[in-house]
């Protein structure tokens, strides 16, 4: 395919940036940003202006089908038809040996919406078993239960538009700087034009975003909604409380009230290392703020308690009844291009299609019926790192995996190795062989990448966008859609007679109709002719809904939304010590993206940060005897880490900070953070706490 030129959206962050691809026999592919495009209107940062390299490059593609008949023999080249036929008899064996239980699927919000929910329709209702999450477990799994607990569904309430009509911004638990770049560079251009907007910014590093803010409450790790209630009260006390929309639109605000009020401004200052005065200022500038949003990332979602810690936030728009209005409204922001899509779909373990739940028999019996089988297992699934757990223990054999690199991304790799080498049968369905992961599979199957397969994506402000094919798969790679239906074939099952994407998604959008998430009235033809649509779009001529809850109607039975009371204030799912007195929190760094499988291999995306270094406050580093540029070796009850430090004030005393993306690129695996973290999870969300490690440092002594 030469001399194109297509119009499609950036595979990296959930910020959905436009992007113009161009391909022709002199260049091969080169994008730039889509100035027409309402999110970034023309701008990309350096992840996403880099992305051709990623495409030009095949050096690292998975061409054909390989697989080992034993895990003692090495992989070989097999056809697409044995491949998928010793996948349907691996399977169907297990299964009736162990029963459907026995298996497990882990996928990706990188994952087009077409292929979540094909895959979600497979496994939950023809492999009969709700084995089937996604990495967006591990980002955004907090946050959707808070909004379903706030406002009774899982709903992002408001679109970037809104950031140009806001006047407040509180960036809590994220660093959109670095992760959300576009975004973030939005936010900073509005200020610019209206130098009177307010920046507030929580978290314990000053990052690049915290040094844009006109206010950084730098926050012990976990203390969050000790802020929050601070901040509350502060709102309470000084008359900041939009009192006709908490009578008229709320429940549970008395007990809200009597909670924060009853706690003290020193305490809270103390707890979460922020002075009084700051917390003050903070409440200030809310209560002042005639347009308020509210932001937030992983930091607050990677925790034991990130589901409290969303629902604490959601609170203060409440008292202040900033919500339904242009320029305000809380905004949790996605990590992947596509973990919203997955939602939309069911792509969780505890999910079904269009925001409808497993644990509710009239949701099963609906999704059953449009799907034409006789039930769905009422038997929750596995959630990411219960899958692993239960391939260590032999409960689960095999697991098929699809566009995730589990190996490094989830907590605890050491285990996750071991759960690896354990299984029964691993399929690993992957673009590149550098993904750690696929050295463990038995089955190694070509998968298309972006640019080579066309499908639907949802981005943060719930806009879905059509990506079309520019480009064919190298090799005999195929889409994630025809790999999933050739599978569905071999097994012989009914259902997925789709002809091609298309259909597939028809039959997603017919699924929609009459809900809260209705997209019924669109189709390929609408977004390839009309552009990007905001969801629901609940009829032919409506132009997709940016804002939510304009009518101060909420999901919930009453149709108010919750002020929800947290079970626990404080993350004290493992206090430091005297082994581990250091608390360790994980993140991302500016060029890279996720665990480096695409941007690590585009060599000026390696200039920012060649390699992991360990964050340090100069107090902690003099106490430890390190100096800037030492190698030094962090531990935890998990594992060890080792790396060269970075001695930085940027950094709170007693908190260290790892980025999470390196894995085994090097001889050994010693770089890779997530040997250190812990599988503690939220008991709602199930997300991993890896914002919380607590570990011990010292100078690495050659021995
Ligand atoms: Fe891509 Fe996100 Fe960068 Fe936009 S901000 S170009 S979506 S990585």
């Amino acid at each position: 395919m030469q001399n194109t030129e297509i119009k499609t959206t950036c595979s990296y962050c959930g910020v959905g940036c436009g992007i113009i691809v161009k391909n022709d026999s002199k260049n091969g592919v080169t994008v730039a940003g889509d100035k027409d495009h309402p999110v970034n209107k023309g701008m990309l940062c350096s992840k996403g202006m880099n992305l051709h390299y990623v495409v030009n490059d095949t050096s690292d593609r998975i061409l054909y089908p390989e697989m080992r008949w034993s895990k003692s023999h090495p992989k070989e080249r097999v056809s697409w038809d044995n491949a998928l036929d010793r996948a349907a008899a691996v399977f169907s064996s297990i299964i009736k040996k162990h029963g459907p239980d026995s298996v497990g699927f882990y996928i990706s919000g990188q994952c087009l919406t077409e292929e979540y929910y094909l895959v979600n329709k497979l496994v939950k209702g023809f492999l009969k078993t709700n084995n089937i999450d996604t990495n967006s477990r591990l980002c955004m799994s907090s946050a959707v239960a808070g909004y379903k607990k706030t406002f009774g569904e899982d709903s992002v309430p408001i679109a970037y538009a809104d950031i140009e009509l806001a006047d407040t911004f509180l960036i809590t638990g994220a660093n959109p700087a670095f992760c959300h770049p576009i975004l973030f560079r939005r936010i900073e251009q509005h200020k610019e034009k209206n130098p009177k907007t307010k920046i507030i910014v929580i978290d314990p590093r000053r990052t690049d975003s915290a040094m844009a803010a006109d206010l950084h409450l730098q926050i012990l790790p976990g203390t969050d909604i000790v802020l929050y209630h601070a901040i509350g009260k502060r709102l309470i006390e000084k008359g900041y409380v939009d009192s006709d929309f908490v009578k008229n639109h709320t429940e549970n605000y008395q007990l809200y009230k009597e909670m924060v009020c009853n706690s003290s401004f020193e305490k809270a200052s103390k707890l979460c290392g922020v002075s009084v005065s700051d917390i003050h200022l903070a409440a200030e500038i809310i209560g002042k703020a005639k347009g308020f949003i509210s932001m937030w990332a992983m930091g607050l979602n990677q925790s034991a308690i990130g589901v409290d810690k969303n629902t604490a936030l959601l609170n203060l728009s409440l008292v202040t009844g900033q919500i339904g209005k242009p320029g305000s409204g809380p905004f949790s922001l996605t990590g992947q291009p596509n973990a919203m899509g997955g939602r939309e779909v069911g792509g969780m373990a505890n999910l079904l299609a269009v925001h409808k739940e497993l644990n509710n028999p009239q949701h099963r019996k609906e999704v059953a019926d449009f799907w034409g089988v006789e039930s769905i297992s009422e038997k929750p699934g596995l959630t990411a790192t219960e899958m692993f757990d239960a391939l260590e223990s032999g409960k689960m054999k095999a697991i098929w995996i699809i566009c995730t690199n589990p190996l490094v991304s989830l907590p605890d790799a050491r285990r996750v190795e071991k759960a690896l080498a354990n299984a029964k049968f691993v399929v690993v369905q992957d673009i590149s062989h550098n993904a750690d992961t696929a050295k463990f599979a038995d089955l190694l199957l070509p998968a298309a990448g972006w640019l080579e397969k066309e499908g639907t994506m949802t981005n943060s402000e719930r806009r879905i966008s059509y990506l079309p094919k520019g480009i064919n798969a190298p090799g005999e790679a195929l889409s994630d859609v025809e790999i999933l239906l050739n599978f569905a074939k071999k097994m012989k099952f009914s259902g997925f007679n789709f002809n091609n994407t298309e259909a597939v998604y028809k039959e997603y959008c017919l699924m929609t109709k009459g809900t809260n998430i209705d997209v019924s009235y669109l189709n390929y033809s609408r977004l390839k002719n009309e552009g990007t649509f905001q969801w629901p779009v609940p009829d032919y001529g409506h132009p997709g809904t940016p804002r939510l809850f304009a009518d101060k109607k909420f999901f919930t039975p009453s149709q108010k939304a919750i002020f929800n009371i947290p079970t626990s204030i404080e993350n004290t799912s493992a206090l430091p010590s005297v082994q581990y007195p250091f608390i360790l929190t994980t993140g991302r760094i500016r060029d890279q993206w996720h665990t480096m499988t695409k941007t690590g291999k585009v060599s000026r995306l390696m200039t920012h940060t060649p390699s992991p270094v360990l964050e340090i406050n100069p107090i902690d580093a003099y106490k430890s005897e390190i100096k800037n540029g030492d190698i030094v070796v962090i531990s935890s009850k998990n594992g060890e880490v080792r790396v060269k430090a970075k001695v930085t004030d940027t950094i709170k005393e007693g908190v260290l900070f790892l980025p999470m993306h390196w894995g085994k690129q090097l001889d050994n695996d010693l770089n890779r953070t997530n040997n250190l973290t812990n599988t503690i999870v939220d008991p709602i969300s199930k997300e991993p706490d890896f914002k919380y490690t607590t570990v011990s440092v010292t100078k690495y002594i050659k021995p």
